[in-house]
């Protein structure tokens, strides 16, 4: 392996917040501690993890059709370089749809990957791994979906749906902590 590529990993791996397992289980403690929190005005909170589920269920498969087409022909696998980490609006989805927490911040391999990425790609069902997961449209699957019209439309509208649900849930979910 190149060793300026080995420095470079070592570099972007310390921008990764709660790497450290204590940390981590200390952030995790804190949200669930947020969750519990939060009182019983709970219908705007329950509504808005509701939106996100059904919203990264319904991409999930034009997402996956997008990968199969083209993944497997990339020679610039963004699994095996981005810096992606789990933030604080993925952990309050994932406490407040009941799913649970990974046994470690998101981390890198030494040869880069990230820690969740298998042969046949992520290991993470869709709405647990980060958002930025979802986010990220590399140009290849853009200019398919460009081709696909409405239908590639509508899935950056529903990710763009998820975004903004995710930013609502989490000053919902400040405001229900934060003393009146
Ligand atoms: S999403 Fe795009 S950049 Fe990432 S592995 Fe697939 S084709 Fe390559
Ligand atoms: S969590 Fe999954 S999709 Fe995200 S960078 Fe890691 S392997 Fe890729």
């Amino acid at each position: 392996m190149d060793p300026k590529s080995v420095d470079k990993n070592v570099v972007v791996q310390t921008m990764i917040p709660w790497q450290n397992r204590e940390q981590w289980m200390e952030l995790q403690l804190s949200i669930e501690r947020i969750c519990d929190g939060i009182g019983e005005d709970t219908q705007a909170i329950t509504g808005l993890t509701e939106n996100i589920r059904t919203s990264y269920s319904a991409v999930d498969a034009q997402l996956q059709e997008l990968c199969e087409k083209t993944c497997s022909l990339c020679s610039d696998v963004c699994c095996m370089r981005a810096t992606v980490w789990y933030e604080i609006r993925d952990l309050l989805y994932l406490q407040l749809a009941g799913k649970s927490f990974q046994e470690t911040q998101v981390s890198r391999e030494p040869d880069g990957r990230c820690c969740f990425l298998l042969d046949n790609g992520c290991s993470l069902p869709r709405d647990e791994r980060p958002f930025i997961c979802t986010w990220y449209i590399c140009a290849a699957q853009k200019a398919l979906l460009q081709e696909q019209g409405e239908a590639g439309e509508l899935l950056i509208s529903r990710i763009g749906e998820i975004q903004e649900s995710r930013k609502n849930l989490e000053e919902k979910c400040i405001q229900a902590v934060l003393p009146v």
